[in-house]
């Protein structure tokens, strides 16, 4: 297996990429302060969640809530399941939890939560109990106006379910709807919630390709589509971009990948997902392992799955001509030098993969004013919302192209011994443009006292 010898910590991740922007967000007087204060966590929550578990025994799970920064509104962000769940790795999505939502203009700052366990061994009532202790332990951290959770991998909509009758057993009289999103529909859910971040990656992928950003592709017909991850995202993409009549040639998850350069039977796949709990071994495709799907030749890459996919070591052997991130983190900051320098364009996850936080906040619109949108009408909020954000980062791309000589020399005078600034790509153009805008949040307010 090849390895990867560069730093692979999110939240040092989270940091780079940031250090990234630092540079193009004006002006630079007294930076470091500034620069820390939009950087650092604001509260980490760290707890002991002792569960009984069908065995009849006690079993203690680490659990984990980050508030990122919440100048521009309650704090936003998934809860997540997953056996490598580290307070560093909550650090990180909750960083980008504000700048997705800062990127989007939607008024939230940035949270997340996760705990540590293995949802695949947990039975239902195991992960009830989960939910509700954890929850419970967190108490007034969370709540409508304070922090709000949401589903992320391997949490869903009953999750949230459980999320919310937790806090509305502890605050009864109330409504709570909003403490919560990406619900049950008969539960103050929003309708699009489900397929939301897949729908915003491709309202974005469609908009850059129709503009010319991504030159290397023409049109949305006959395109070849990779896939890693089959879960909420991965499978929704599948579908969305099969349906627009892309061909989707390779998919995977957890146990393992598929591939036909030919075009996978999407119906069967499902099928075989469905019934065998992976998309291995579906009949008539070509066994790969999760990581190769990412190396199958293609138009359009999209890692949908974890984080730290695409990294110095294979970044080498991608052959897509677009990436469009609908995982959190899929790359690594050295591994999008090497994809520049090869000229595959990244579409960034803080904007590619939004879609889920602006349908969430369409929901917590809905439970504030106990309303229900259409599907139209979440799907024209959505369209707009993240078009919106991508001609933003477009735009800024393009100022920090032109400008790049008088950002170099500005920088230059506060850190002397700074190497040359990279040409700006588009993660670093959606990073400035969020950065800037919590910045300008917090000078507005002024910092307290
Ligand atoms: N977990 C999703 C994300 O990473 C959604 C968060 C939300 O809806 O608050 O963006």
């Amino acid at each position: 297996m090849r390895t990867s010898t560069e730093d692979l910590d999110l939240f040092h991740i989270a940091r780079r990429q940031f250090d990234r922007a630092v540079p193009f967000v004006h002006p630079l007087e007294g930076w470091r302060g500034m620069a820390e204060m939009l950087f650092k966590t604001e509260r980490t929550i760290k707890l002991t969640l002792p569960v009984v578990l069908d065995d009849g025994f006690v079993h203690n799970f680490e659990g984990y809530r980050v508030l990122h920064n919440n100048v521009r509104g309650p704090g936003k962000g998934g809860i997540r399941f997953h056996p490598d769940v580290d307070e560093n790795e909550i650090k990180a999505l909750a960083t980008w939890m504000t700048w997705k939502c800062a990127l989007t203009d939607i008024p939230f700052g940035g949270a997340k939560g996760g705990v540590a366990c293995d949802p695949k061994t947990l039975s239902e009532p195991e992960k009830r109990r989960i939910t509700r202790r954890f929850i419970a332990a967190l108490g007034d951290d969370l709540g409508p106006h304070t922090d709000i959770p949401a589903p992320d991998l391997y949490t869903d909509s009953q999750t949230m379910a459980w999320v919310y009758d937790t806090y509305s057993m502890m605050h009864p009289g109330q409504n709570n709807l909003p403490v919560v999103t990406g619900k049950p529909l008969d539960l103050g859910g929003s309708v699009g919630r489900e397929t939301a971040t897949a729908q915003g990656m491709f309202y974005v992928f469609e908009h850059l390709v129709s503009t010319g950003v991504l030159q290397s592709l023409e049109g949305l017909a006959g395109l070849t589509v990779a896939i890693q991850g089959f879960g909420n995202v991965g499978r929704n993409a599948a579908r969305i971009f099969n349906k627009a009549g892309a061909r989707i040639i390779a998919v995977s998850d957890s146990q393992g990948g598929i591939h036909d350069p030919e075009g996978l039977d999407l119906a069967q796949v499902e099928l075989q997902k469905d019934e065998t709990g992976s998309v291995i071994e579906t009949p008539g495709t070509k066994p790969l392992d999760h990581r190769e799907v990412l190396e199958v030749p293609c138009d359009v890459l999209v890692p949908a799955a974890l984080q730290t996919q695409i990294t110095t070591a294979n970044a080498t052997q991608i052959e897509a001509k677009v990436v469009v991130e609908a995982a959190n983190g899929p790359i690594t900051p050295e591994a999008d030098d090497i994809l520049g320098d090869r000229g595959i364009p990244v579409v960034p996850d803080i904007l590619s993969a939004a879609g889920g936080v602006v349908v969430s906040y369409f929901e917590w619109v809905q439970n504030l004013a106990n309303e229900q949108w259409t599907e139209a009408e979440v799907q024209d909020r959505l369209r707009t919302t993240m078009l919106r954000a991508a001609d933003a980062m477009v735009t800024n791309r393009a100022e920090l192209v032109d400008r790049l000589g008088d950002y170099q020399e500005a920088w230059t005078k506060v850190q002397p011994d700074a190497p040359p600034l990279p040409h700006p790509t588009l993660r670093t153009a959606a990073h400035v443009f969020a950065v800037r805008r919590c910045r300008r949040a917090m000078e507005q307010r002024g910092i307290w006292p």
